[in-house]
């Protein structure tokens, strides 16, 4: 039988709840015993795959093709397992099925209400993780605050799943604010006491508190907490700031964090294997070189907009003991009169990130012939790929009208277009082209030396696409297309030989690195730019 984990997040957000919930998930891995991940968002959004980068951060997409939120990232980075559609539940998803069902006529007599049908459907859903996973243990986070309106048919619906499963097989984890005031200089545990009254007034008793603080706790405010919030002291787990959000599965171990979910779910407390993550935990304190790669985008002032690709460009780091020092240039302040040159003074790689819209693909544009004529090592992802092959059309193939149909809808020459079967779309939600597609990879070519296999499977996000009308044209000019996905004829992967690396795909290779397994096309990007 699946035993649940819920992690809550007390007194404000954005305290690493999602760190604390791949911790904990990591840790209960390392000791044998299968996890999966889910993660709640109260919103009404169906998915956030219509919200701007700058509400949300990235849209982090799972091999099934949902579209999730950026904890997920966390998620499959820290345990390394293929999550999916059961991985993200938002407010919207619940409705919406909800409704479906009324119309159907699923509950005909009935009125329909947030308890028991709303949360019915929650608690289903939970259930459905643990299924269709097969796993020991379901860690579920439930995105906000404790006391947002919001959330509250999902904590009542955590709630009635205690009731159900009992203590063996529930375990809650309270994830608050300790903040240290400066004058007084002290640690102060009143916001924590006040968000688990509010969690209880819920009907929720909280089993670890994790609280996050500048610096460890000492006995004396761990026994306060203990005092007041009913639980044992040791339940009570340190999460002090660290530099490397890697550190924290180590420092929750060390706590035995574990161990006290393992006791409580009498599940035998094996021996954990953490030799990966020590190593890994041992190369990112002591990496010895220093490199800077320009990321060019329109979010860059959110830099969680590009989560996976900075980490992504990190792990490639950690291979080569070099810290990626990222530089965060907004595409649209290239596009005045300024000089490059100076932007890219230290620069030893640029990458182009994905994207959506006009703003800002000029600069984005100008960055890419700054790379193709100083031979600077570049990776287009995406919207980078599609920009790439604007560039090339425009300035070597001197199709100067070249431009994306996501651009100028009345384009005279769309090297980027939108595909057949994207045409009679009217849903901008979930319509993209979403998830694992087949890519066939030629052989001599730089991405086969990347991946070493003729077949590979990658994660998309996109609309729009390569238009095969331009291959003959750019090709003779010396735009290799690498790799291919056979069953549609789509153009996967650009590259240009008589540079020293230039190299774009359609689709997110950001989604497949792991720190203890870096991805092949930021690996060999990442070793070119220190070159
Ligand atoms: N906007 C482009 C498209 O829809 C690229 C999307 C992306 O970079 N994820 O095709």
């Amino acid at each position: 039988m699946t035993k649940y984990v819920f992690v809550t997040g007390g007194v404000v957000s954005g305290l690493g709840k999602g760190i604390t919930a791949s911790s904990l998930a990591l840790l209960l891995k390392s000791r044998g015993y299968k996890v999966f991940m889910q993660k709640f968002d109260p919103y009404i959004n169906v998915d956030p795959g219509t919200m701007s980068p700058f509400q949300h951060g990235e849209v982090f997409v799972t091999a099934d093709g949902t579209e999730t939120d950026l904890d997920l990232g966390h998620y499959e980075r820290f345990i390394d397992e293929e999550l999916n559609y059961t991985s993200n539940i938002t407010t919207g998803k619940i409705y919406s099925a909800v409704i479906e069902k009324e119309r159907r006529g699923d509950y005909l007599g009935a009125t329909v209400q947030i308890v028991p049908h709303i949360t019915n459907e929650i608690k289903n859903k939970v259930y459905e993780a643990g299924m269709t996973s097969k796993a020991d243990i379901v860690i579920t986070e439930i995105g906000g605050t404790i006391g947002d309106i919001e959330s509250g048919a999902f904590i009542e619906a955590l709630r009635q799943i205690a009731l159900e499963k009992g203590k063996e097989n529930t375990f809650f984890v309270h994830t608050t604010l300790v903040p240290f005031i400066y004058g007084s200089d002290e640690l102060k545990t009143k916001p924590t006491q006040h968000s688990v009254i509010e969690l209880r007034g819920l009907g929720i008793q909280p089993d670890m508190i994790v609280t996050r603080s500048p610096i460890a706790l000492d006995d004396h405010l761990k026994n306060k907490i203990a005092l007041y919030c009913s639980i044992p002291k040791e339940n009570i787990i340190d999460s002090v700031d660290v530099k490397n959000i890697y550190q924290i599965p180590i420092n929750y171990y060390n706590q035995k964090a574990d161990e006290i979910i393992l006791k409580q779910f009498k599940l035998e407390n094996k021996k954990a294997n953490l030799k990966e993550w020590q190593k890994l935990i041992k190369t990112t304190d002591s990496l010895d070189k220093e490199i800077e790669i320009a990321l060019v985008g329109k979010y860059t002032e959110l830099h969680d907009a590009y989560l996976s690709v900075a980490e992504a460009l990190r792990h490639a780091g950690y291979k080569y003991h070099t810290k990626v020092n990222i530089n965060w240039v907004d595409s649209e302040k290239l596009e005045s009169d300024v000089d490059l040159n100076k932007i890219f003074k230290n620069t030893k790689g640029i990458i182009i990130p994905g994207g959506f819209g006009e703003r800002g693909i000029y600069g984005m544009i100008k960055a890419i012939t700054y790379a193709r004529e100083n031979n600077v090592p570049f990776l287009g992802i995406c919207l980078g790929m599609q920009l790439a092959v604007i560039e090339f059309a425009r300035n070597v193939c001197h199709i100067k009208e070249a431009n994306s149909r996501e651009f100028d809808n009345m384009c005279q020459e769309p090297v980027i277009d939108l595909m057949a079967e994207q045409k009679n779309i009217i849903n901008m939600g979930g319509t993209l082209r979403l998830g694992n597609y087949n890519c066939h990879i030629k052989k001599g070519t730089l991405a086969y030396n990347d991946y070493k296999c003729e077949n590979i499977k990658e994660r998309h996000r996109h609309r729009y696409e390569f238009n095969n009308n331009y291959k003959d044209i750019l090709e003779k000019n010396g735009l290799i297309f690498s790799g291919i996905n056979k069953e549609s004829n789509l153009v996967e992967i650009i590259e240009l030989n008589k540079h020293k690396h230039f190299i774009a795909c359609q689709f997110h290779p950001e989604f497949k690195s792991r720190p203890t397994k870096c991805h092949p096309l930021f690996d060999s990007f990442i070793s070119s730019s220190i070159k």
